[in-house]
């Protein structure tokens, strides 16, 4: 039965809302330890998800059988009536453009004209370029994907995307007087001219290890912080855009609930989530047929918007601005971010170091958490240098930083002209592929705790 006819029965059996999700994925993940291919998986799935809303009960159900879509329908739909009778609280959802369109990311090169043979001896040429002395061992991944969708929704949306996408990664171990590791990752939509990105991070990443292992151990206390791209957008993911992802906000679980309007950053900061970015999080539609967008969140300081799916937009009076995304055809889409980036300022980088008399330079994300209810913070950079009397000097080992979301965004003094993305993935607990970033910040008053 056509995906339609299924929506339409839905539809005439008294369904409020339903929509219809079916996917397919084609997916390669490889990985070479040390000169030995330690995983080749080559695979291929389907399946779609029903979606229903019967008063204020949502059902779903899911199968991998398309042609057995109208029995999942049916239990979808008895079970949101059977969750309405025990549902409190009124649930709507918020009017949505509707869409008849197909809209497919392209690939400059084709992952699928790239043969496995390629895919291998890409990631053996990499492990060739950082083949030096001081490296005692590399890890290299690959992971490519193409997932075809197509959303039909009872409000009269249909639409189809391909999404394609590729990630690689790289973990170094070196040796000196102590032993050190750095992970360099390259990923975005696209085909697998994604891929070739990481030639230009080889030198970067062999320098960062090289750097760890001449590395003293950190001073700690209340000073300035220079984070680079990655940590500003892992600060700006994790610390500040989990807390405005409407299902938090509306769960009373954000430290940005009630604050629409206010001012939450210093005046020159902005802040966006933006799925039209060329990132690992970029995608034409979202899982509920509604078309990406920019979203402004933070303009001139003030908090101008939360990302929100089409229910909590409606909780909170907002349009939906595209924010449901689901991990796969197996569940259901929750508030999701995309491309979470700080736009950059007008400082060069020698500027905002000139700015520092005794301060930190950190770079790239070892680890760290970040509470979206309280508002708090702590992250361990991978790499990091003192900066003394506006130059850097000496490298410096675990150097971790920690605070209050908003006071530190209250606190930026400085904002780069540069700008870069860093792909990476988001659990909560379903996991999206995303990017963060934007241009080197300062940071005034971050305690700075150094481990050794
Ligand atoms: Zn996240």
């Amino acid at each position: 039965m056509p995906t339609e006819m299924v929506v339409n029965n839905l539809s005439e059996k008294g369904a409020d809302y339903c929509d219809i999700r079916k996917e397919k994925w084609q997916e390669t993940f490889i990985t070479l330890k040390d000169g030995t291919l330690e995983t080749v998986i080559q695979g291929e799935e389907r399946g779609a998800m029903v979606r229903v809303l019967w008063k204020n009960g949502w059902g779903y159900a899911g199968t991998s059988e398309f042609e057995t879509l109208a029995r999942t329908a049916d239990r979808a739909l008895s079970m949101a009536k059977a969750l309405n009778t025990c549902r409190e609280g009124e649930t709507g959802l918020s009017e949505v453009e509707i869409y008849d369109q197909e809209i497919n990311i392209p690939m400059k090169e084709n992952i699928s004209d790239i043969d496995l043979e390629e895919r291998i001896s890409f990631l053996k040429d990499l492990e060739d370029r950082v083949n030096e002395p001081f490296v005692t061992s590399i890890e290299l991944g690959y992971r490519d994907s193409i997932i075809k969708k197509e959303i039909v929704t009872s409000d009269g949306s249909r639409v189809r995307m391909e999404i394609p996408k590729v990630f690689v990664y790289m973990a170094l171990l070196g040796k000196g007087d102590s032993i050190q590791h750095v992970l360099e990752t390259a990923g975005s939509t696209g085909g697998f001219e994604v891929a070739r990105h990481m030639y230009h991070k080889t030198d970067s990443a062999l320098q960062r290890l090289n750097h760890l292992l001449k590395a003293k151990s950190s001073p700690s206390g209340v000073m300035p912080l220079l984070i680079d791209p990655i940590l500003t957008g892992l600060f700006i993911h994790e610390a500040f855009g989990h807390a405005t992802e409407g299902d938090i906000v509306t769960s009373g679980g954000s430290c940005l609930e009630g604050k629409l309007g206010q001012k939450v950053a210093s005046e020159q900061v902005i802040i966006r989530d933006d799925p039209t970015l060329d990132g690992y999080g970029r995608f034409p539609f979202d899982d509920e047929g509604v078309k990406a967008r920019n979203r402004t969140l933070v303009k001139n300081g003030v908090l101008v918007s939360y990302i929100v799916d089409r229910e909590n937009g409606w909780k909170l009076g907002l349009e939906s601005n595209g924010g449901a995304r689901a991990e796969d055809f197996r569940v259901r889409p929750l508030v999701r971010m995309s491309n979470m980036v700080m736009e950059p300022g007008d400082k060069t980088f020698e500027e905002l170091v000139e700015d520092v008399d005794r301060g930190i330079y950190a770079q790239s994300v070892k680890g760290g958490q970040a509470n979206p209810a309280k508002g708090t913070f702590q992250f361990t950079a991978q790499v990091a240098h003192l900066i003394e009397h506006g130059e850097i000097t000496h490298p410096l080992l675990n150097v971790s930083f920690s605070g209050s979301t908003l006071n530190s965004l209250e606190n930026i003094r400085g904002i780069g002209k540069d700008f870069d993305l860093n792909a990476s993935l988001c659990r909560k607990p379903q996991t999206v592929t995303v990017s963060g970033g934007g241009p080197h910040v300062l940071i005034d008053a971050v305690t700075v705790g150094g481990r050794s």
